[in-house]
């Protein structure tokens, strides 16, 4: 048995961002003593990367804005796949989130009579998005890291031991979720530094690991995006939801090459800036959908008043949902109307003062400025999309967070599914962690006291472990176990061309020989990356965690595919060539991804297969009183004849 070092706790939550460190703080104060597990330093999470803002329906800015009306929106952005019950939690509690956050000591943007100033984003009818400059992630992590500190002093207070309660394992990485039966008894991984073997039990595991993005070549992502949470999750027999859903953020930087994909934020939009083609045309008036059509200005001028007089005007079409901008960029682009550099302009040096740019959107005056010498007080900014957020992810229940099918298993943020549809709003992640965040945190704390009460603690059985720590090892032996096979597969090759494969064949744009062509070479890699081989030793080497990340990495990929071809239809962040509009049959479906071998046997699993089972399943119906909020007019574009059936009843 390897020698493997074992901690007991209550909570076990894999992932420091926002969702993680509120699912945190809510289990610590509700009793449980909790350990939180990140990949790199704490503090270093997607979260702190977010530009634009958190939305919440406060009605600063805006006294027409409340929950109803971001229900409405969040609805409409996600094309009515959202699980409604989230998006309805989410609309409703969002504004305690924020306005808790403040009493945390968070600082944001204020109106002049002294509100929190909100600003206006993609898809919210309202200025919605509460933001501290364009680097509201940051003061959001901050200020959870504060409070999770102020706990440890309380703990410290009481038992002369700061970690007690709570405490943080950073540059960890988690490489399974150990399992009792069918529910869960702890977690298996590794030092990232020591490349030393851990163990912590616990009847509850919280997954809050992020997203996906870095299966594709060109993403906003940074490098811990291997969708490590929804492989760990398949792999622990709970399902992923809906995993065809990518979002393709339409503005990423394009040039120089080194910086494709860095992430332009949406309040470049939200705050006066445009879309303009290599033939100085503002295109987004041509990309308007029928089902925005009213929504939306008609003109240039309508556009523009609107900024100052949103109650006598239609918003800018360039502050449509992201899925409709980003696809209106790439025709632009195929059209042969780009920029130099493969992109489209976007524009705010012409819009707005210099001043008020460097104060409004001071991480993008220097993002451009140092890493493509453009100075966009003066000059428009290339952009193009860039692979950003999942909207797939692991299946929960809207209410509790609970992982289906796996007892003491919860997921929350941008790993879990359902709270977006097809399609994410702006400022609506932010907002979704700390909601679904807290939530996850108290119903895991809940289920973790309920086995501890009932004298029932989860073992953690050694068989389990010895096989996590073998196949954490394989990399070291590649060539040794199969030595007629040739020379091990460099992980960084294997990692390009998966890269490579995801972009070009089930990427923006997406068409059914393609995404054929990408199983086909997903099983390829799958085989080649068994025999994935480094050299050295388990301290600090990043060729063997990226040999562990693609094991995740070719998971979730092939449940992107696999989805992404069964779904003959184009809604939110899918876009079939071959399948071009919106089919409202296809709205109640769910596509359900679950893993079609033995999870315990990887390396015995015929590699060729595919690991993947994919199946469809009915949406639960909307409930009477929200499908209420909208007009017949409008539900007719999306719900499924026998859905409107239902309704008229
Ligand atoms: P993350 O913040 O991504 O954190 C994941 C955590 O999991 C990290 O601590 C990581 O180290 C850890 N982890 C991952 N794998 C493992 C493992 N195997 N073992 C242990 N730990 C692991 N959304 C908005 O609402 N508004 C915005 O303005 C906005 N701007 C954005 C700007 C950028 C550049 C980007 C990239 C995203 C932006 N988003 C925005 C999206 C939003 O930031 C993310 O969706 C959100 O922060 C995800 O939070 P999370 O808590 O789910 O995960």
């Amino acid at each position: 048995m390897s020698v493997v070092d074992r901690q007991e706790w209550d909570v076990v939550v894999v992932g420091a961002g926002g969702a993680g460190l509120r699912a945190a703080i809510e289990a610590r104060e509700r009793g449980a003593r909790t350990a939180v597990i990140c990949k790199s330093l704490f503090g270093k999470a997607h979260t702190v990367m977010a530009e634009g803002g958190i939305a919440a329906s406060m009605g600063n800015v805006n006294s027409g804005d409340n929950w109803q009306v971001h229900f409405r929106d969040t609805m409409r952005g996600g094309k009515f796949l959202n699980q409604w019950r989230m998006a309805e939690l989410h609309a409703q509690e969002a504004p305690q989130r924020v306005w808790e956050l403040e009493t945390w000591g968070a600082l944001f943007d204020r109106t002049k009579d002294g509100r929190i100033s909100q600003r206006n984003f993609g898809g919210h009818e309202y200025p919605r998005l509460a933001h501290v400059g364009d680097r509201t992630g940051l003061e959001l992590i901050r200020t959870l890291q504060q409070k999770i500190v102020s706990l440890q002093q309380e703990d410290f207070r009481e038992t002369g031991d700061h970690e007690s309660r709570l405490k943080v394992f950073q540059e960890c990485t988690v490489t399974r979720v150990l399992k009792e039966g069918r529910g869960v008894s702890g977690v298996f991984g590794y030092e990232r530094e020591s490349g030393r073997f851990f163990v912590l039990e616990a009847p509850a595991v919280v997954i809050a690991t992020g997203g996906i993005g870095k299966s594709f070549k060109v993403t906003s992502n940074s490098w811990e995006y291997t969708g490590d949470g929804h492989a760990l999750a398949l792999l622990a027999g709970a399902p992923l939801l809906n995993m065809e859903f990518v979002q393709f953020h339409p503005t990423g930087m394009v040039w120089p090459p080194s910086v494709k994909g860095i992430l332009v934020t949406e309040s470049v939009r939200g705050d006066g800036g445009v879309l303009r083609n290599s033939e100085g045309k503002r295109f987004m008036f041509d990309y308007i959908p029928d089902v925005f059509k009213e929504k939306y200005a008609e003109s240039e001028a309508e556009g523009d008043r609107w900024y100052d007089d949103p109650d006598h005007n239609r918003r800018p079409p360039e502050l449509l949902p992201r899925d409709e901008v980003a696809r209106a960029i790439n025709a632009e682009v195929k059209e042969g109307r780009g920029s130099p550099h493969g992109g489209v302009f976007l524009d705010v040096s012409t819009r707005m003062p210099a001043e008020v740019i460097r104060r409004r959107l001071p991480s993008m005056y220097h993002q451009f400025k140092e890493l493509a010498d453009v100075d966009i007080t003066a000059e428009a900014m290339e952009v193009g999309p860039t692979c950003h957020y999942v909207m797939g992810g692991i299946a929960v229940d809207s209410d509790t967070a609970a992982a289906r099918g796996v007892p003491g298993l919860y997921a929350a943020g941008e790993v879990a599914g359902g709270m977006h549809g097809s399609n994410r709003l702006g400022g609506n992640s932010l907002s979704d962690l700390l909601v679904f965040g807290r939530r996850a945190g108290r119903y895991a704390a809940e289920y973790a006291a309920g086995r501890t009460d009932e004298g029932a603690r989860t073992r953690v059985d050694d068989a389990q472990v010895d096989a996590a720590a073998a196949e954490a090892l394989r990399p070291f032996s590649a060539e040794a176990e199969e030595p007629d096979a040739g020379p091990p597969e460099n992980p960084y090759t294997l990692h390009q061309e998966l890269q490579q494969t995801m972009n070009d064949l089930v990427g923006i744009i997406r068409r059914e020989a393609e995404m054929k062509q990408a199983l086909e070479k997903l099983a390829e890699l799958r085989v080649r990356a068994r025999r994935a081989g480094v050299e050295g030793h388990r301290q600090f080497n990043p060729g063997w965690h990226l040999a562990l990340d693609l094991r995740n990495m070719l998971l979730v990929s092939e449940c992107v595919a696999r989805a992404a071809l069964e779904r003959t239809e184009s809604r939110g962040g899918h876009t079939r060539e071959d399948h071009p509009s919106m089919d409202r049959r296809w709205r109640p479906v769910n596509l359900i991804c679950s893993l079609a071998g033995p999870a315990d046997e990887p390396a015995a699993t015929d590699p060729e297969r595919g690991r993947i089972a994919l199946e469809r399943q009915t949406t639960e119906p909307i409930r009477p009183d929200l499908l209420a909020l909208f007009d017949k007019e409008e539900l007719v574009k999306y719900l499924a004849d026998e859905e409107l059936e239902g309704r008229s009843e």
